[in-house]
């Protein structure tokens, strides 16, 4: 029989109720009895909503107070031993203190999950480590589920992506070494959810669509006939890829049922196909779970139909990985237009596509020709819209010539020039973009969205806000100026909001981590910039100072990476349309007198697909879109990027690639490692290393930004050197903004006196 489950629902609520919880406990306006009553209410309200619409089986375990890798080390008494924390002791007080530090302890590290924008806290694995399963909070939720009558399945992440996903703390140890162990823990929790009644029990690995070592896969294949003893029955799940290079071994175990992401990798069934095992159950994952497309119904239905008969039976049916990746419900969204709500599905919705594909497979497609008829009408007027498809942008895009587009000199001859142009000093000083948003600022920008303060009224606001950024970077001494950003909610939401092709929602919020939600724009259409967009503020901001001022934009990949992309067109030419619209800004803010333009593009790693043989295609495009939103500047206009928190070390020749003049990064947390790296490729061009953390409470010190600039240029040579922050000051307020960045001037006049080249 088909069934119709889940890996997990989005656990944020539909309001950020959870958010609102989780602030509420930490400002101490809430006990943790409140807290612990309040997440009952809100995972309850969730299983009765996926009840109610007909779902054979909710997951127990996809909740989470803070973060569902920092429960299933509970769960295996696997904590970071640097807490002293008793996992099966733990007190609320001392969970969140492993995800947010305490006194005495660093918050376990953050790292995105696979190429998601969720961020999960890194386990963290020692040589001499023993664990000790105890499932009782799982079971908790399991009993409570057990008492709505609501039938469920325990959900665990896997040993072999636990362990992958956390990072060895000794050097040298290799955490692998850990598996048998760690695997025997899983045995016992295993038997404790089976001992309290769980029959189904999901086990996620989607560390299998990874490029794994080989003692790895082979460690894998025997964690799992271990695991496979359970008299659980246990199903193995995996998303964002493909797992076909591990069918053979996947086939061979005794497991009870196998998931795969069949919108992602649609064709890896018929690898499993081969010799699939009799009575092995297949869940189907037929229902995008990180995208907000209306399914093709018909589409699926036939997708279904097929698997039936190549399986022999009729698949289970499931969105293809937890929905914690999508927003909630599309049904509060009143504000977006009548037509782009027709075309989309948040969770609520692909809850109902399901069920309509269920009922489609039982009962024939007669039975779901209204659904049918519904999907196929908005497939149709997705395709023809003309909110969509804008013939001139296509026709643009289709005339670009293949190549990327080269600056008219090689950088050395453009250093030159921009040199004479800017007459800057040795070691030019600089930030990163953004000045605190002050609560005025935020409080004029919702008076003017709200219609309360008139579009005069808000333009001189802005401007005194600019003229007093830039009359303070003056006094500072900076070198090279910024207008501060303070017309800016959000990097991307504002040049999404005034270019075409993008939507906006209400309450599209998706969670990042812990209490941290981001609200993706929907990039729906073709994107055209009908109007200049940054270039009167930067003109302004340049017209009040001498001093360069750098006109600040977002980048086409960080555009495309933090939005909900179009289905409809390859990613790559989607972000070639941005580029194209960011070009038009570009060239305008050029003809603007502005000599100095940054294009951030701190999401450039990130778009790095999972495994090795598709990166180099999308660095190409991704390098290539950068360097099409920067074609035809002269040579005396000085492009800038800006890059923070990533691994960028893997990526450094396409770095490179982009040919900015100069790239301002994040590298005062990791040390100047990220710095040194630069060093061994010899990156080509000037680079701006963080010289200290904003995110640090604590004002940076003379002497730490003096010891990263030693070191800064014992790598690079001094006059491919700048200096600047980390990352943008948006966070900070203007008191601790002013004293370290004069701390920061003070450190480059002496050290410029010194390092003076003779
Ligand atoms: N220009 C942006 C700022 O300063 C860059 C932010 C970022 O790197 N994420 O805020
Ligand atoms: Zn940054």
């Amino acid at each position: 029989m088909t069934l119709v489950h889940l890996s997990g629902f989005p656990r944020i609520g539909a309001k950020r109720e959870l958010k609102t919880l989780l602030e509420a406990y930490w400002h101490g306006e809430c006990d943790e009895a409140g807290l612990a009553r309040q997440a009952r209410e809100l995972r309850q309200r969730h299983w009765l909503l996926q009840r109610g619409a007909g779902v054979d089986r909710v997951a127990v375990g996809d909740f989470s107070l803070y973060d569902h890798v920092l429960d299933n080390l509970r769960l295996l008494g696997a904590l970071p031993r640097r807490f002293g924390f008793e996992a099966s002791a733990l007190s609320a007080a001392q969970y969140f203190e492993l995800g947010r530090g305490n006194a005495t302890q660093q918050a376990m590290a953050m790292k995105k999950w696979f190429d998601t924008n969720y961020h999960y806290l890194v386990p963290e694995w020692e040589a001499d480590m023993h664990f000790h399963a105890d499932a009782s909070p799982l079971l908790e939720q399991w009993r409570e589920a057990q008492a709505l009558g609501i039938p469920a399945k325990p959900v665990l992440i896997g040993p072999l992506t636990l362990l992958w996903l956390g990072r060895s703390l000794e050097a040298g140890f290799d955490r692998l070494a850990l598996l048998p162990a760690l695997t025997s823990a899983y045995v016992e929790l295993l038997g404790q959810l089976t001992a309290a009644g769980a029959d189904w029990i999901q086990i996620d690995e989607p560390a299998l669509v990874l490029d794994l070592p080989p003692d790895w896969v082979a460690a894998a294949g025997e964690s799992w006939r271990a695991l496979c003893a359970s008299p659980a029955r246990l199903m193995l799940a995996s998303y964002f890829g493909p797992i076909d290079a591990h069918a053979g071994w996947i086939n061979a175990l005794p497991l009870a049922g196998l998931h795969l992401d069949l919108v992602r990798a649609p064709h890896q069934a018929a690898a499993f196909a081969a010799n699939w095992p009799a009575g092995r159950v297949l869940s189907a994952g037929i229902i995008d779970g990180r995208n907000v497309w209306r399914a093709d119904l018909d589409a699926v239905l036939a997708q279904v139909h097929a698997l039936q008969s190549t399986f022999g039976t009729a698949p289970w049916l499931a969105p293809s990985c937890s929905l914690l990746h999508c927003p909630y419900d599309l049904a509060q969204e009143i504000d977006l237009a009548q037509d782009i709500k027709t075309w989309l599905a948040f969770s609520v919705q692909k809850l109902n596509e399901l069920k309509t594909i269920q009922r489609g497979l039982q009962l024939g497609a007669a039975a779901i020709e209204n659904e049918l008829a519904g999907s196929r009408y908005a497939c149709e007027t997705r395709r023809r819209s003309l909110r969509i498809h804008l013939p001139r942008v296509q026709a643009q895009v289709s005339a670009l010539a293949a190549d990327a587009p080269r600056r008219d000199s090689p950088y050395a001859q453009r250093a030159a020039l921009q040199r004479e142009r800017l007459a800057l000093p040795l070691l030019p000083t600089t930030t990163i973009g953004s000045f605190p948003q002050t609560a005025a600022i935020r409080e004029t920008r919702a008076a003017y969205r709200q219609g309360a303060l008139g579009e005069a009224a808000y333009q001189e606001a802005m401007r005194r806000e600019i003229a007093s950024c830039i009359a303070r970077q003056e006094a500072i001494g900076l070198d090279v100026l910024v207008h501060g950003e303070a017309e800016r909610n959000d990097m991307v939401e504002y040049f999404a909001a005034a270019l075409t092709g993008f939507a906006h929602t209400r309450l599209g919020w998706v969670q990042s981590y812990g209490s941290r939600c981001v609200k993706p724009p929907i990039l729906f259409g073709d994107v055209e910039r009908p109007a200049p967009i940054t270039v009167e503020w930067a003109r302004y901001a340049q017209s009040l100072t001498a001093r360069p001022v750098k006109g600040m934009l977002t980048g086409p990949v960080t555009l495309l990476q933090w939005s909900f992309v179009r289905d409809d067109l390859p990613r790559a030419q989607v972000c070639r349309q941005i580029a194209l619209a960011l070009n038009a800004e570009i060239l305008d803010l050029e003809a603007a007198g502005i000599a100095v333009i940054q294009v951030d593009e701190p999401a450039l790693r990130e778009g790095l697909p999972l495994r090795g043989d598709e990166r180099p295609a999308y660095l190409d495009w991704a390098v290539a879109a950068f360097r099409l939103a920067c074609r035809a500047l002269a040579d005396t206009t000085q492009v800038h990027t800006h890059m923070c928190y990533a691994e960028f070390s893997d990526i450094l020749p396409a770095i490179a690639a982009l040919d900015a003049d100069v790239i301002t990064i994040e590298t005062s947390r990791s040390d100047m490692q990220l710095l040194e790296a630069f060093g061994n490729f010899s990156y080509p061009n000037e680079i701006g290393p963080g010289v200290y953390d904003i995110h640090s409470p604590r004002p940076p010190t003379a002497a730490a930004m003096r010891s990263l600039l030693d070191r800064a240029r014992s790598v690079i040579p001094v006059e491919r050197l700048w200096v600047n922050p980390d990352c943008g000051l948006k966070t900070r307020t203007w008191a601790e903004v002013e004293a370290a960045l004069r701390t920061m001037v003070g450190v480059v006049r002496d050290v410029r006196r010194e390092w003076r080249p003779a």
